[in-house]
C-alpha cells in the first residue's frame, strides 16, 4: 500500500521479542487487528505472549495451532490470537467469527497468524508483523502498515519503542 510505514528491529532472544511487542501494548485499542506473518517457529506466538503480558493477561499463552482461537478477557482489553494454520476450508473463518473479529468494529485486539492462507480475507486495515529467522536466535521483525489505523498505531509505537529500545530505522 502507497502510504503503508515500515519498521524494523532485530531481536536475538526470545526475551527481546516479548519486551518488543510489549511496547506495542499500550497503543492497542478495540478493532485493531495485527498479522503476523513468518514460519513454523519463527516467533510469532513468542510476540503475543509479550503483548498479552503487557496487556496485563495472567493465563498462559500459548499457541492456538489446535484450538484455532484463544481468547484472552483478563487484559485491559479482550486478546483474540488466532491461529489459522489447520483451517483448510473459507467457509471454517464464519466459524470462529473471523470476520466480526478483523472488521475493525471488535471489542478487542485480534492477532492472526497464517491470516495469508485465506488471502481474499485479509483484514482491512491491519499492521503486518513479519518475523524471519536470521541465524542462531536472531529475528528480523518488521512491522508494515496497511490502511489508516494501523499507520496511526505503528507511528506511536515506533516512536515509544524507538526512545526506549535504542535505534530504529523508520
Ligand atoms: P511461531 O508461532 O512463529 O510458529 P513460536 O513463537 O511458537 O513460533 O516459537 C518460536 C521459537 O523460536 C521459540 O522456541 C523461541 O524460544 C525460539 N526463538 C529463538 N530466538 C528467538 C527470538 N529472537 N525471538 C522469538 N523466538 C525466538
Ligand atoms: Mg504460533
Amino acid at each position: 500500500m502507497a502510504n503503508g510505514l515500515t519498521y524494523q528491529r532485530t531481536t536475538t532472544t526470545p526475551e527481546a521479542t516479548k519486551q518488543l511487542a510489549a511496547t506495542l501494548a499500550p497503543y492497542l485499542h478495540a478493532g485493531d487487528t495485527i498479522v503476523l506473518t513468518g514460519d513454523l517457529g519463527a516467533g510469532k506466538t513468542q510476540f503475543v505472549q509479550g503483548v498479552a503480558a503487557a496487556l496485563g493477561v495472567r493465563a498462559a499463552v500459548t499457541s492456538p495451532t489446535f484450538n484455532i482461537l484463544l481468547e484472552y478477557h483478563d487484559g485491559r482489553l479482550p486478546l483474540y490470537h488466532y491461529d489459522l494454520y489447520r483451517l483448510d476450508e473459507r467457509w471454517q473463518l464464519e466459524d470462529i467469527d473471523y470476520y466480526s473479529a478483523i472488521d475493525g468494529d471488535g471489542d478487542g485486539a485480534a492477532f492472526v497468524e497464517w491470516a495469508e492462507k485465506f488471502p481474499e480475507d485479509m483484514p482491512y486495515d491491519y499492521l503486518e508483523i513479519a518475523i524471519t529467522a536470521d541465524g542462531d536466535g536472531a529475528r528480523r521483525i518488521v512491522a508494515h502498515s496497511f490502511g489508516s489505523r494501523s499507520r496511526q498505531l505503528l507511528c506511536v509505537w515506533a516512536n515509544d519503542s524507538k526512545s526506549r529500545l535504542g535505534k530504529c530505522q523508520l
